[in-house]
């Protein structure tokens, strides 16, 4: 029996840390636990861009290990980047264990469509580490988002045939 870990760093509120890790025992079956890091990742920021970097920060996230830890996912509350590309919403390790989502640019003033905005990245970059790459079907919550329209097109679910390849994995861990 594993967790998936739920970890913030900068302005992320609890009460969205706390129904995003309802989302994801929700959607993974797993059991999230919310934990605390205290850390510093400025080296991961970049002050020509005002950004922070995506996989210097995957980078440190796999320094930390937790007990029966099956995935750690970071919400951040600031901006990512990744080389050659403006922004990014996530990223992830494919197959490995550390993904982080930015909700910098998620944010909505109505708050209901912010949060399902957050839960979509999350189960993203999550569905990734699990190994599933993009998917073609615009509505699975594995299809590239390159927009924020993208983005709320989406459902926060897997298609039927990502969820077959994510429940094959998942059955090592339940
Ligand atoms: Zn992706
Ligand atoms: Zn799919």
């Amino acid at each position: 029996m594993g967790y998936i870990y739920l970890v913030s760093f900068g302005d992320v509120e609890d009460r969205l840390l706390l129904a995003d890790a309802g989302n994801i025992k929700e959607i993974f079956e797993l059991e999230v636990r919310v934990a605390t890091v205290k850390a510093d990742i400025s080296v991961a920021y970049n002050p020509e861009r005002g950004q922070y970097h995506a996989g210097s920060i995957l980078k440190y996230l796999s320094g930390i290990v937790y007990p029966n830890m099956v995935r750690l996912i970071a919400l951040v509350g600031f901006d990512l980047y990744e080389e050659g590309l403006n922004f990014v919403f996530g990223e992830a390790q494919y197959g490995g264990k550390y993904a982080v989502v930015s909700t910098y640019r998620l944010r909505h003033p109505d708050e209901k469509v912010f949060f399902e905005r957050t839960f979509k990245e999350t189960n993203h970059e999550l569905g990734h580490t699990f190994g599933l790459k993009h998917c073609e079907d615009p509505y699975c919550v594995m299809s590239f988002s390159n927009s924020i329209y993208e983005v709320d097109r989406k459902s926060r679910d897997f298609c039927p045939k990502c969820r077959r390849k994510l429940d094959y994995v998942l059955s090592y861990y339940r």
